[in-house]
């Protein structure tokens, strides 16, 4: 087989990894002219600093010596696997990135003679692209379970993002889908590593001069675990661990795994969950304020802030003209951007209707029934949109 044919079958075997925010085919940059050939290894994607680029998302192996539950490399399962070395993966990416058919780059790997050698495979692969090939662009790179405090450390000094998959939200629930990762050591710890170097060293010696980010991932109801487990688990990271975000993949059979015969989960519950993680990480909610149903899950059919917005705000809306910004952004409707654009159009004059809401970026349909406008409850303009 060929690299790319290598690329192809490592690359398509990475349909469960979430990476970085995916995005439809309109996002693709001008310079990328797709190829039917490359679709199998990249995704068009938005960085944390909100750029779009193409997004070679891959392993550096299929093989793996772990067994957990759910994964379809896990040992032992019947299929063809392959394996890049460091030096070949590098040029090739190399290659790939100067034909312009990919611009960045999310590397994982199965686990091979131990998760220390697996990772030293991943740092030599980002050195040799920073260091001997000076390329220059986006590297997110995968810790591995059972990678060593020096290795993270390296990572972060080559990578623009750092991940490490907790796959379950405590000990009790990773025994359920993976029996040979340690929760607390294998991966807690390096997460808690990543924020003890960047409290111990200055930015200027990572990357770029800035501190990588850091994310996780969880196979959303792969051990029956609830919601609200997971959201405690995510909470607690962006508080304390300054975690960027969580990735939640909604847990699907795979076959001949021993979890093949587990139904899939419903991939509004992954919607749901980021929606909450991102009213915990950008909106000012706290956990308890989450709309969990008794079994400690959100409820399906209703995005949760406006399950909060029905039960908190019906009684007591929001004076679009004196609300801090704190209170604007727990009303349906107004996002980040709507609430600066809000308190920016207040200094200039009052605002009175929805009309003026509308052109400010609100979704004066989700809004209206939560708001005031100069006192007046702006339900009876609604027929108007
Ligand atoms: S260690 Fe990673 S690649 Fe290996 S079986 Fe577990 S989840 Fe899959």
């Amino acid at each position: 087989m060929d690299a790319i044919g290598t690329l192809k079958m490592l690359s398509g075997q990475m349909e469960l990894e979430h990476a970085e925010e995916a995005h439809g085919g309109s996002a693709k940059p001008a310079c990328f002219t797709p190829k039917e050939e490359d679709a199998a290894f990249v995704h068009p994607a938005q960085l944390p600093n909100g750029k779009q680029i193409m997004l070679l998302k891959t392993l550096l192996t299929s093989a793996c010596e772990r067994d957990c539950y759910y994964c379809p490399f896990r040992a032992g399962r019947d299929f063809r696997r392959a394996t890049f070395q460091p030096q070949e993966f590098a040029e090739l990416f190399m290659k790939l990135n100067q034909a312009k058919a990919a611009e960045g780059m999310f590397l994982s790997s199965g686990v091979t003679a131990g998760g220390a050698n697996t990772q030293n495979k991943i740092l030599d692969t980002a050195e040799i692209l920073r260091k001997r090939l000076g390329f220059r662009g986006y590297i997110h790179l995968k810790v591995m379970p059972g990678a060593e405090k020096g290795q993270v450390e390296r990572a972060m000094q080559l990578a623009d993002r750092v991940s490490i998959n907790l796959e379950a939200p405590n000990t009790e629930r990773l025994v359920k889908l993976a029996p040979h990762k340690v929760f607390m050591e294998e991966l807690l710890r390096p997460l808690r590593w990543v924020e003890e170097i960047r409290r111990s060293q200055p930015a200027y010696k990572f990357w770029n001069g800035r501190y990588p980010s850091t994310v996780t991932q969880f196979v959303a109801g792969g051990a029956d675990e609830s919601d609200l487990e997971l959201l405690t688990t995510t909470d607690w990271l962006m508080k304390n661990l300054r975690l960027k975000r969580a990735y939640f993949s909604a847990f699907k059979p795979i076959p001949d795994t021993p979890m093949e015969n587990k139904p899939a989960v419903d991939p509004m519950r992954e919607h749901r969950l980021y929606q909450a993680s991102f009213l915990l990480r950008d909106y000012g909610f706290d956990l308890e304020e989450m709309p969990f149903t008794q079994d400690g899950n959100l409820p399906i059919p209703t995005d949760p802030k406006l399950a909060w917005a029905q039960s908190n705000l019906l009684g007591r809306p929001v004076e679009v003209n004196r609300a801090e910004k704190r209170d604007l952004l727990r009303v349906p409707g107004i996002g980040l951007r709507g609430a600066e654009a809000i308190l920016s159009a207040r200094r200039t004059g009052k605002l009175r209707d929805l009309t003026s809401l509308r052109k400010l970026g609100i979704i004066v349909a989700r809004a209206a029934p939560f708001l005031l406008l100069d006192g007046r409850h702006p339900a009876s303009q609604l027929a108007m949109f």
